[in-house]
This record gives structure tokens, sequence and C-alpha cells, in this order.
């Protein structure tokens, strides 16, 4: 078993993910895998960054397939006997001009979003090593997604107690309400890419109590993040950061120093935290 600190991006083989990965490679001391779901897709950008002189290792993750997390999962346990850094990236957003009916487009986003992110965390973060950093890049949508719930579905995703269950129950619900074209009489914002996020900047917040609760001698750091408007295949080629510069929050929390102890479960945007 290799002794060496290993990191993981999901959802790498472009955009902010790549350049996470491309700033790891510089500055973290260690392995870094960018993993995507495509092994082509993957395998280029890793060729990609070869070119730079960068130097990144490859594994296939689809973050919809439990059974790709779980191959990732055994890969990581048996040849390093854990991770180090986990940055949960990966995401998708419908372009604002889809017509794809909105129910179909709130299900197939927290799929992802959410629920993917959710099921990687739940194989991973048990075998994140003393010290570790766990990333989950949310985004700003979430705060005026949250700013567009009613004031009991706010009070719900602000709580201190808030369980994952409960937290997957809202989700899950969210779903169904869409289908039923109820979810803004339910209090819900009309933004399924908005409710996904709230979810990612919740269930962070929920898993860094767990960790204080269960873990606390292991120093391990997780935070959500907003990595910014940025030129990727997602926002398009308007945004204002460049995919390097958008990489540079996501890494500060990847790269905090073994020392700190903070930030810990909060959301931070331009390396600030940010209330909830
Ligand atoms: P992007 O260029 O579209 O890249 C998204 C990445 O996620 C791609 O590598 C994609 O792989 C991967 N992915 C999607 N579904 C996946 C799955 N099921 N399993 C594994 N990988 C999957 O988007 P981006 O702008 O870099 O976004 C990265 C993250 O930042 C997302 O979580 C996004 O919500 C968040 N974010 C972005 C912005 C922005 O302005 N760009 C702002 C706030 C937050 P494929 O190539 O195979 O599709």
């Amino acid at each position: 078993m290799s002794n060496v600190p290993v990191a993981v991006v999901t959802g790498s083989n472009k955009g902010i993910g790549f350049a996470i990965v491309r700033a790891l490679c510089k500055q973290f001391p260690g392995d870094v895998y960018l993993t995507a779901r495509d092994t082509g897709r993957g395998q280029e950008a890793v060729a990609k960054l070869q070119e730079e002189g960068l130097h990144a290792l490859f594994h296939q993750l689809d973050i919809d397939d439990l059974q790709s997390i779980r191959a990732l999962r055994d890969f990581l346990k048996e040849k390093y006997g854990g991770l180090n850094v986990l940055v949960n990236n990966a995401g998708i957003a419908f372009k604002v001009h889809d017509t794809t009916p909105f129910a179909v487009q709130a299900e197939v986003t927290l799929k992802t979003n959410f629920f993917g992110t959710r099921n990687v965390c739940t194989e991973l973060l048990p075998l994140v090593k003393p010290y570790g950093k766990v990333v989950n890049v949310s985004s700003m949508v979430s705060s005026s997604a949250l700013g567009g719930c009613s004031k009991e579905l706010q009070q719900k995703f602000r709580s201190n107690t808030i369980t994952e269950d409960e937290l997957v129950e809202l989700m899950t619900k969210f779903i169904q309400d869409t289908k039923k074209s109820v979810h803004e009489k339910e209090g819900w914002p009309n933004t399924a890419y908005g409710v996904s996020k709230i979810g990612v900047t919740v269930l962070s917040r929920i898993q860094a109590r767990m960790l204080n609760e269960k873990r606390k001698g292991d120093h391990i750091l997780l935070n959500a993040c907003c990595p910014g408007w940025v030129r990727t295949d997602m926002a398009g080629p308007k945004a204002t950061k460049s995919p390097d510069e958008g990489a540079e929050t996501p890494v500060y929390l990847a790269l905090l120093p073994s020392d700190a102890d903070g930030p810990h479960g909060q959301f931070v945007s331009d390396k600030t935290v940010r209330t909830w």
C-alpha cells in the first residue's frame, strides 16, 4: 500500500474540475486523480496536462453510477488505504432556454448534483484520512434559491439540527412536487439547479457537523463553495472568470494547512465565508 497522499476531483475532464486538477498537480504533494465518467474524455484531459508538463493520474468515475463510485472506493482503499483530498465538482445544468419539461429537469438535475454527490460522499467520506479536506462545489445560486424558498423551507435549510435523511426527504419532495406542478405552491423556487445546489450546501453543513460529532480528533475540514461565474461549457463565454480563476477557491479549501481549524462546515466564495 502506498503512503503517498492522494487527491481526487470528480468531473474533471473539463471546465473548473480540470483547472482544479491542474492547480493540484502544481501544488499538492502527492498523487492527483483526474476522474471522468467517459474514459476517453478523461484520458484526453490527462494527455493535455501532460503536454503542460503536469502529471495527473486517471480513474473512471460516473457519480450517477453506484458501481462506478464503489470501484473507485475499493481502488483507493487498496492502493492508498484511503484518501486525503476529495473535491466533489461534477455537476450539470440545463440551459436557460431548454424546453425539457421542468419536472424532468428537476429529476435529472437533482440525480447528479445532489444524489450523485451524496453517494460519492457516503462511499468516500469514511475513507478520508485525518487532516483530510473535502470540498463540495455548490454555487451562489444555492443562496439566491434559498432566498426564493418559503419561510418554512428556509428555516429547515438553515437549521443546525436537520439530518441527512430529512434533507433527502425534502429533495425527493421537490421532485415529486414538480411532477404534480405544485412546487411553487409548496414554497419551492422555480429553479431545479438552485434547489440541487441548496441540497449540496446543506449536505455539506450536515456532514461537517457529523465529522465534529464522530471524528473530532481527525481534524478533517469539509466545506461547500462557489467557484464564481466561470467561462465553461456550463456557464458560457460571457462569464467573468477563467477556469483557473474559478479553481482558486476550491483549491484554497483543498489545500488548507494542517494546523488550520477552519473554515469548516461553511459556504465559501472568493475565499471568504458567506452567511447561509
Ligand atoms: P462543465 O464545464 O459543464 O463541467 C462539468 C463536469 O462535470 C464535466 O467534466 C462533466 O463530464 C462532469 N459530469 C457531469 N455529470 C457527471 C457524472 N454523472 N459523473 C461524473 N462527472 C460528471 O461545468 P463547470 O462550469 O466546470 O462546473 C463545475 C462545477 O461548478 C459544477 O458543480 C457546477 O455546478 C459548479 N458551478 C459552476 C459555475 C460556473 O459559472 N461555471 C458557477 C457555480 C458553480 P462530461 O464532460 O462527461 O459531461
